[in-house]
């Protein structure tokens, strides 16, 4: 998959231009940082790329297809090739961890074995199987995001969007999550993450989106982030 951001600006209002006339590409299995200040505009770029919102102007392309033109009706099919991922999980608290991931499956009409294999298979692999009845309130952080992303995984996405997915994380379990982020760009999926953690950025050598209020300032392969 590629995708194509094409002069995008998004204005919350006549104050606010939250993304000012951003222009990138990113390849099919490319592992992306977007970062920058908070207020820079991340997460919006992520949000417009899940059609979670749409541009005032400019277009996205994900494999030529101009997605701020797909139809409400068409949506929920587009969302399906989307993992994402945030930064307070956003589990249902009323669900087990099997729950939340197998819910993935079921708005999708698979069949109950077919759910419980996949869910299985997942699980092991993130290794919260053994959390698989536990409900979100009683799981580490590091558990539950990884949780979030099998959930976010399960349907074989070809994109994942990961909105400071280790924000909330002690150092030693955002290493955790970067690591499975880091296995699941291995299997192709292509890999965008919103981030201000400097060091996991600098550490990982991947290329590196910065954005200063709303404009894309710096594109660099193997880049760095300078904080100061
Ligand atoms: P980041 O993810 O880099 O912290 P955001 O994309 O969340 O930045 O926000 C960029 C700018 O857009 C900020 O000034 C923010 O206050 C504003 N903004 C984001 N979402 C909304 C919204 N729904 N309504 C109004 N302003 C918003």
């Amino acid at each position: 998959m590629v995708i194509k951001f094409s002069n995008v600006t998004k204005k919350f209002n006549s104050q606010i231009t939250a993304v000012s006339d951003v222009n990138f590409e990113v390849k099919g299995g490319e592992f992306v940082f977007i970062v920058g200040p908070s207020g820079a505009g991340k997460s919006t770029l992520l949000r417009l790329l899940a059609r979670e919102s749409l541009p005032s102007s400019g277009n996205i392309f994900i494999d030529d297809i101009d997605i701020t033109k797909i139809k409400h009706k068409d949506l929920p099919q587009f969302r399906r090739k989307i993992g994402v991922v945030f930064q307070d999980f956003k589990l249902l608290d009323d669900r087990t961890v099997f729950e939340n991931v197998a819910l993935a499956l079921e708005v999708r009409n698979f069949g109950s074995n077919e759910i419980h294999k996949e869910v299985e298979r997942m699980l092991k692999l993130f290794e919260i199987w053994e959390r698989r009845n536990l409900f979100p309130n009683q799981l580490s952080g590091g558990e539950a995001q990884r949780t979030a992303i099998a959930r976010a995984m399960i349907g074989k996405p070809d994109l994942l969007l990961a909105d400071e997915p280790t924000g909330d994380l002690d150092p030693q379990t955002s290493w955790g999550v970067i690591q499975l982020l880091n296995e699941i760009n291995s299997w192709g999926t292509t890999v965008l993450m919103a981030t201000h953690n400097a060091e996991i950025v600098n550490t990982l050598k991947r290329r590196v989106i910065s954005m200063k209020n709303g404009k894309l300032v710096k594109d660099t392969r193997e880049g760095r982030y300078e904080t100061h």
